[in-house]
């Protein structure tokens, strides 16, 4: 026998047993997204290379050793999408969906990181990103965290969750912010690790995202953007947090949350929970106003958010109730010539009949004790026998498969009414 060939470490099969809870989230999202009016864009999963280089930025953990990035066939340097915001930007621009428009949009989707993998961290993942463009003012930004408030809500995962949100102020508030900061670094360099000695260099707010818990008290006296904030800048963030206050999302700033893609600015947010262990983020966005720009459009504004699926299905109370509750209710068993004819012509009555009802039907015969077996094995309610008596009276044999209770012959009406009831 040849060896079995297996799944790419980190990249996971959804098999059937727990497919329902992806459903349920997905249907729940679905609908919160059309609550607010956003439409769905379906994008490819690769993009040429040279989109994510110049979107993400070349200095970038993504761009610098997460990347699969492949030669086409004719040369062409192309990358299985680590992130959806530079695709969906890519497509607005090119079917010029920006053109004096607001778009509010979302797409789910696999994406491909070469990371290290542990629980919660994959190299392929799934990614519900948001992304609403043209809108430059922090109603926008405050709209966007409010959805997610009603995902959490509808998922039953609200008090899991806190939201931190901060402001990267502008792209000069920034370099000037970046002159302060590498130098207070440099005061403290020895204290630095490899990684951040690095990103002194190439960029230093990262910095103040290392997950070394070594730097924690360097990056605690670092100075602070915040300080940087021009008065535009200010208000906005002082907008955007009347607006939660008013809509009493409970919040806490975070001056030294900063995100670890290069296009952010203004409004910068994160979902967190404990729940999770290391990987606590289940939900990250802002504001990335000068990306249009970067990659060919015409000045515009941008605010988005990518969310995890993984990380978020697991933060969900007892998620096997789903995966249980799309189960087959009856499993049709049918022994006899007879029988066996006439139990595809009573499904599809069934079907037809009682619309939402989830029927297996025996296929490839078997003794009683065998269909009975398969019954049991598929996880359905009741077993709905039919002998070629019962094909003959029109009668259906019904038998709970969970419950210590007798056999009872049916009426096909009696059987129907009583199908009805478990659905
Ligand atoms: P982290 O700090 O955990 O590496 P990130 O800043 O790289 O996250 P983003 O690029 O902002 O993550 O992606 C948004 C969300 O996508 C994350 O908050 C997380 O929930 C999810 N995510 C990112 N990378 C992975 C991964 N490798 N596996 C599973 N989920 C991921
Ligand atoms: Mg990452």
């Amino acid at each position: 026998m040849s060896e079995k060939i297996q799944a790419i470490r980190g990249m996971h099969d959804i098999l059937p047993d727990h497919a329902p809870r992806w459903q349920h989230v997905e249907s729940v999202l679905r609908r919160v997204m059309g609550a607010y009016g956003y439409q769905e864009i379906r994008l490819p999963v690769v993009e040429k290379t040279e989109l994510f280089k110049r979107s993400i930025g070349e200095v970038t953990d993504i761009v610098e050793k997460e990347m699969y990035t492949f030669a086409d066939r004719n040369g062409d340097s192309l990358t299985l999408r680590p992130e959806g915001t530079a695709g969906c930007l890519r497509a607005c621009l090119e079917h010029g969906l920006l053109h004096n428009q607001t778009q509010r949009l979302w797409y789910l989707g696999q994406m491909f990181r070469h990371e290290r993998p542990q629980k919660g961290r994959y190299r392929q993942f799934h990614q519900l990103g948001v992304e609403a463009y043209g809108m430059a003012g922090p109603d926008i930004d405050a709209e966007l965290i409010l959805l997610c408030r009603r995902l959490w809500r509808e998922l039953g995962i609200a008090d899991k969750l806190e939201l931190q949100i901060n402001s990267l102020g502008t792209t000069a508030e920034r370099l000037a912010y970046r002159a302060k900061l590498v130098a207070y670094f440099r005061m403290h360099v020895e204290a630095l690790d490899e990684d951040s000695r690095r990103r002194l260099e190439t960029n230093p707010l990262r910095i103040l995202d290392s997950k070394n818990p070594a730097l924690k008290p360097i990056i605690a006296g670092a100075p602070l953007l915040t300080d940087e904030l021009d008065t535009s800048s200010r208000e906005h963030f002082d907008s955007l947090r009347r607006q939660l206050d008013a809509a009493g999302v409970a919040y806490v700033v975070n001056p030294r949350l900063v995100r670890g893609l290069d296009y952010y600015s203004r409004t910068v947010f994160e979902w967190l929970t404990e729940s999770l262990g290391a990987q606590g983020t289940v939900c990250a966005g802002g504001r990335y106003d000068g990306l249009i720009e970067q990659l060919g459009g015409k000045d515009s504004t941008a605010v988005g958010f990518a969310l995890g699926m993984e990380r978020l299905i697991d933060l969900l109370d007892d998620p096997g109730r789903f995966d249980r509750a799309a189960l087959p209710q009856a499993y049709l068993i049918a022994v006899g010539e007879l029988a066996e004819a006439r139990a595809p012509l009573l499904a599809e009555r069934l079907r037809d009949t009682l619309p939402g009802l989830r029927l297996q039907l025996n296929c490839g015969g078997g003794s009683f004790k065998s269909q009975f077996k398969r019954a049991d094995r598929s996880g359905a309610e009741v077993a709905l026998i039919l002998g070629d008596d019962e094909a003959r009276d029109q009668t259906l044999g019904v038998k709970s498969l969970r419950r210590e209770e007798g056999q009872q012959t049916l009426s096909e009406n009696e059987a129907i009414a009583f199908l009805h009831s478990l659905i």
